[in-house]
């Protein structure tokens, strides 16, 4: 298993973490009382024991004081001698029947032989070979208590005790005994063992042996040694009495105090309390303690866990994933938390926000300017006339593609050109007027001049300039209009044309008729203005009509072109005016003319035409000759003059007379 690296603890387990951490010296403080309880618990046991032990051993030396005043009282009894008797019997006898606490009572001689019993006839040594032996020894005690035995008359354990007879000069004489009934020492030690709670034993340290024991050993004989026993060893190293923490002679761990009776010095007794039983409150104490405490740990943790997901790892989930929105360039995620919220978080949620939307207007900003820099590239892109860009000295910095068609350039060319660059060396103060104004913030419009074109020659262009509204810089728009302008010449000229063919007769070339009246109303209405003489000459070919039948139309059509071509090689004066009046009629409006000089030119206009010899076999002159009649209206003439009708009319008139004197003349109309 891959043990996690520090780096991948999440906060959550950090303050769990924390908590437990926090609950250490708590756990040290619990386990400290444990260990204090566990040990005062020992030693009250240890305190309780011991005093029980030392009453128990009281009440039982007690049973042994009784019975030594008892022995020593029987020993001075008169009936009761050494050597027994009838009488001995009898007494012995009634002794032990008063005497429950005693199993025998009777009587040894100097040899240790039974000579007087409370049920024995027959004589025999005593059971406890030991006592008598002690008992024999010189110098032995008055009162003696023997070993545990099995007596051979009851045939029960007992301790048999002994007092020796008063001392005569010589040694041992014999002794009263008395062998205790243990059922009834028993019976004593049961009232300290509180109702079996507690074990209360009587042990003999020497040989190990108990004498009694309460409750009572199972499977164990009564007065079984026990040699190396712990208690044994325990008592036998503590000969005025103590405690211990031993097993007992049951296997079951225990605590013993232990006194010795005071009045048999080789008994000791002995009561024990079961370490378990002793231990019951502890073990239940630490149990209750550590539920408590484990559940301590577990709402702790729980609160923990809730608290760090509600005010921790939830708020900071949020403001993460406002995060993580804002840095991938989502900005609709909002990291405002609860008003119960830490203020830090909450603080960082508001700057969270606050940034998420200043970015947000900041990229819809960057969309407008986006789309609308999209929307102009795609109208300068598109469009034929060439749009450019200067900044604030007037230098490019945007060329459309238009520019290959209008200047036959690759945009990238004109970038840091100014436009008086490209500029016909003649419109130069055109473009850098222009340039002054838009550089001054004022838009212009219309401006034409002519610029280089890489493929040759100069192209017009129209130019539209203005400042830009938002920065520093102009825009411009570039029109080619050359072939407008060529389209615009041509037309002027062909109108031009149009008009002089509208006034221009076509056969002979002169004005026609529409272009003659307008030329008279004209000079017409400025003679009497500027009261000059203006003079008009109408002039008829002679017999024309026999012309045409004798040469046929196209020859009749070529001689009236010369005649024309005549009539204007000889009025030359600027002003005047040679027109076609109609069919083979022809007219001259003459301003500042007197009749005179009208006259005059009618004469050599008539003879310039005889003069040309046009054979004309159906005239009487044999050549093409002409009649004309000349009306002046003079400066100073009356007002029935003063009307171009009337005019007109003389002349004619004055054609007829020329007629009528027999062509080939010209007759001047009476002033
Ligand atoms: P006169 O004036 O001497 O009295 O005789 P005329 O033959 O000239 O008389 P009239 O005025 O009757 O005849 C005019 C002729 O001129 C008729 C027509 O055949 C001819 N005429 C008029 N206009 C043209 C024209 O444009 N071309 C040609 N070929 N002939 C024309
Ligand atoms: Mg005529
Ligand atoms: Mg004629």
């Amino acid at each position: 298993m891959k043990l996690p690296t520090i780096g991948s603890i999440g906060m959550r387990s950090r303050l769990i973490a924390l908590v437990a951490f926090a609950m250490i010296p708590l756990t040290i403080a619990f386990v400290c009382y444990l260990w204090v309880d566990h040990n005062q618990t020992i030693a009250k046991a240890k305190n309780d024991v011991y005093a029980a032990a030392k009453l128990a051993a009281a009440i039982e030396s007690r049973v042994f004081a009784e019975t030594m005043t008892l022995l020593e009282a029987l020993a001075l009894v008169p009936a009761v001698v050494p050597s027994g008797g009838s009488e001995c019997s009898s007494f012995i006898r009634q002794i032990k029947a008063a005497n429950p606490l005693y199993n025998t009572v009777g009587v040894v001689d100097a040899a240790g032989t039974i000579t007087c019993h409370n049920s024995l006839a027959v004589r025999q040594a005593l059971s406890d070979v030991d006592l008598r032996d002690r008992m024999m020894a010189p110098g032995a005690a008055q009162f003696l208590v023997g070993n545990f035995v099995i007596g051979k008359v009851s045939g029960k354990p007992t301790v048999i005790t002994a007092s020796r007879f008063p001392q005569a000069q010589g040694g041992f004489t014999g002794a009263v005994f008395a062998s205790l009934n243990l059922d009834r020492m028993t019976t004593e030690i049961e009232a300290v063992s509180d109702g079996g709670e507690r074990t209360v034993l009587l042990l003999e340290p020497d040989s190990g042996r108990i004498i009694v024991h309460y409750p009572p050993l199972l499977g164990v004989p009564f007065g079984a040694p026990f040699p190396g026993h712990p208690l044994t060893e325990a008592v036998r190293g503590m000969p005025g009495g103590g405690t211990a923490e031993v097993s007992g002679m049951d296997g079951v761990e225990k605590v013993f105090g232990f006194a010795p009776l005071s009045s048999a010095g080789n008994i000791v007794l002995a009561v024990g309390e079961d370490r378990s039983a002793l231990m019951a409150p502890v073990r239940h104490r630490l149990m209750l303690s550590s539920v408590g405490l484990l559940t301590l740990l577990l709402v702790a943790t729980s609160a923990v866990w809730w608290i760090s997901e509600r005010m921790q790892l939830r708020p900071l989930r949020r403001l993460m994933d406002a995060a993580t929105g804002i840095g991938s360039g989502d900005f609709a995620a909002t990291a405002s938390l609860e008003s119960w919220q830490a203020p830090e978080l909450r603080k960082l949620g508001r700057v969270l926000d606050a940034m998420s939307r200043k970015l947000s207007i900041g990229r819809e900003a960057e969309l407008v300017v986006a789309a609308s820099e999209a929307r102009f590239r795609a109208l300068a892109e598109n469009t034929a006339d060439l749009i450019t860009c200067t900044d604030a000295t007037g230098r490019r910095v945007y060329v459309s593609p238009a520019s290959r068609d209008v200047l036959g350039c690759e945009p990238v060319e004109l970038i840091d050109m100014r436009p008086r660059d490209l500029a016909h060396p003649d419109d130069v103060g055109i473009v850098d007027a222009m340039m002054a104004e838009v550089l001054a913030g004022r838009a212009v419009a219309g401006v034409q001049y002519r610029v280089a074109h890489r493929g040759g020659g100069f192209r017009w262009v129209e130019v539209a300039g203005k400042p830009l509204e938002d920065g520093p810089g102009t825009v411009f728009v570039m029109r080619d209009f050359t072939t407008r302008k060529m389209m615009e010449s041509q037309l002027a000229e062909a109108n031009l044309k149009l008009e002089k063919l509208a006034s221009t007769d076509s056969l002979t070339g002169l004005a026609n008729r529409r272009a003659l009246d307008k030329q008279l109303d004209a000079e017409f209405a400025r003679a009497v203005r500027a009261k000059t003489d203006l003079s008009f000459l109408l002039i008829d070919v002679d017999s024309f009509k026999a012309f045409n039948d004798t040469y046929g139309h196209p020859a009749g059509d070529e001689c009236l072109r010369r005649i024309a071509g005549a009539l204007e090689e000889n009025l030359r004066r600027p002003g005047d005016l040679t027109a076609r009046y109609g069919g083979e009629e022809l007219a001259a409006v003459m301003p500042a003319t007197s009749s005179a000089g009208a006259f005059e030119r009618a004469e050599v206009v008539r003879r310039a035409i005889r003069d040309m010899a046009i054979p004309h076999s159906g005239s009487s002159h044999g050549v093409v000759t002409i009649s004309a009649g000349v009306a002046t209206l003079t400066a100073g003439a009356g007002a029935e003059l003063r009307d171009l009708a009337g005019l007109i009319q003389s002349a004619d008139v004055a054609l007829y007379k020329a007629k009528a004197s027999g062509r080939d003349s010209v007759v001047a109309a009476a002033a």
